[in-house]
Order: structure tokens, then sequence, then C-alpha cells
């Protein structure tokens, strides 16, 4: 890391579900400007990690900080008003809207009047409006989809559809990102211009921590992984390390192989 202080540091987080223990002392660092994947089969809490990190679930204990803040303990809005943006397994877009508003939706996190104001064209929300468009448009141009603004999003592909959910985190300008499986349901070549894409979002100075299976994805764009097993990391460190990891080859056994 250059000199810097991490942007997210985990600290010994715990989280259990009834007798499961999702999330069993964690810890670990994401630094700024680096991709890091959190990685681990079925079951082994990465999800539960990122719901605790955007406040969707409270820890048991340990510590989440954001920039040296904690963060634990804040709602999930308060937390993304920091710069904590995520995307979900499953694509969560409002398909009869357009493309164009489903991302102008990341977008109002930046806006001083609330997303129903703008619906309703309050006075004073006009301005706003053609600014959350325009970087709106942006981000849609960014992702290569400028020219489906007005399709309704549920009318595109599911490879589309996770660009138009990655555009839309991007939107609210998020200094960390937190891609939860975006390649699931991929074929391989959108999988690797979505890799390309993940690493161009990078290199505009955001932070990723990334949950995928796709292994060939997680080797080659990942700067840093951390492997989970059964809510314990079981293992940290560039991607060479982790390939060749006997605990992550073991964890792994039975299911895909790395
Ligand atoms: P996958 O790769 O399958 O998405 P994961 O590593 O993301 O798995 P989690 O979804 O975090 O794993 O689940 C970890 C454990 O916690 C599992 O045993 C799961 O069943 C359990 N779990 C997660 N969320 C809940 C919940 N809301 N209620 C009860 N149990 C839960």
């Amino acid at each position: 890391m250059k000199g810097g202080k991490p942007l997210l540091e985990i600290r010994n987080v715990k989280k259990s579900f009834g007798g499961i223990r999702a999330v069993d002392g964690v810890s670990f660092e994401v630094n700024p400007g680096r991709i890091k994947a959190i990685i681990g089969p079925n079951g082994a809490g990465k999800t539960t990690l990122f719901n605790l990190i955007s406040g969707l679930y409270p820890l048991d204990s340990g510590e989440i900080r954001f920039k040296g803040r904690r963060i634990s303990g804040l709602k999930p809005h308060r937390i993304a008003s920091m710069g904590i943006v995520r995307t979900f397994q499953n694509v969560r877009l409002f398909p009869e809207m357009t493309v164009l508003e489903n991302v102008m939706v990341g977008a109002h996190r930046l806006g001083k009047s609330g997303f129903l104001a703008s619906i309703f064209k309050l006075p004073g929300t006009v301005r706003e409006e053609r600014r959350i468009r325009e970087i709106a448009m942006e981000m849609l141009e960014f992702v290569g989809l400028a020219d489906q603004a007005d399709l309704p999003a549920g009318e595109l592909p599911l490879g589309r559809q996770r660009l138009v959910e990655l555009a839309r985190a991007l939107a609210a300008r998020p200094e960390l990102l937190l891609l939860d499986e975006p390649a699931a349901g991929l074929n391989i070549k959108e999988t690797e211009e979505l890799g390309e894409l993940i690493v161009r979002i990078r290199e505009r100075g955001v932070t990723i921590a990334l949950i995928d299976h796709d292994m060939s994805l997680v080797m080659d764009i990942s700067d840093e992984v951390v492997a989970l097993n059964e809510g314990r990391k079981i293992a940290e460190g560039t991607p060479e390390e982790i390939r060749s990891n006997p605990l992550v080859i073991k964890a792994y056994l039975g299911e895909e192989g790395l």
C-alpha cells in the first residue's frame, strides 16, 4: 500500500443467525485504489459481510471503520451517504422504468431534494434534475449503454442489466464500491468485458470490494484476495498466493477448484 491508511477496516467482526455463525471473527482491510476480492465456497459468509458493511444487518461484535470513522451501528443510508455503495447478487432494477431513469435513482443520493420531490417537479428541483440527468448519462456512456438510455430496463438482456446496475452505483459517486457476484449469469465474453470495466472503475479512483465465484475473473483483476470458509478467514494475499494456498484449495475441493 502506498503509505496511506486503509479505506475500510474490518475488525474481528461476528454475526450469527440463530445457531449459524455466518461471520465468525473476520478481520481484514481494503486499501484505497485497490480491487479486493472476497472468495469462498457457498455459505462462507461473503454476502453477510457485505450486509454488515453496508449496515443492512447489525454486527454482534467487532467493528467496521471507513476512512478511520466507525460505521458499524450506522443506518444504511448514512453509510451510503459516506460513499459506500453496493450492488446485489440479483439484479434489482425497476423494469418498467427506462435505463436512464434507473441510473438517475443512483445519482439522487447527491441531490439535495429527494427523489419524490423531483418526480412531482417541486420548485427548485428542475436544475438539480438536469444535473442528475447529466451525471446519469455520463455513467451510461462510461459503461457503454448511452444508446439504450430510453429503453425500459426490463427489456435488456441480463448482461446489460448488470451494466445498468453498475452505472447506477457509479452515479452515486462511491468511494468504495461493493460488488456482490457481478458476473453471476454472464457468459465468458460478458465476464471479460465486465472485468475490463471494473478495472476502468478502479482507474477512476474508486476502490472496489468484489465477491465472485468466477475464479478467472477474480484472479485476473484483483490486487488482493481474502478467502473465507464457514465464517472465518482462511487466507489473504495476492491472487498467486491464494491460488496455491493449501487451505483455499481444500475449501474448494468438491466445488469448482481453482
Ligand atoms: P453464497 O456464495 O452462496 O452467496 P455466502 O458466502 O455469501 O454464500 P452468506 O449468504 O453470507 O454466504 O451465508 C452465510 C451463512 O449464513 C449461511 O449458512 C446462510 O444460510 C446464513 N445466513 C445468511 N443470511 C441469513 C439470514 N438472513 N438468516 C439466517 N441465516 C442466514
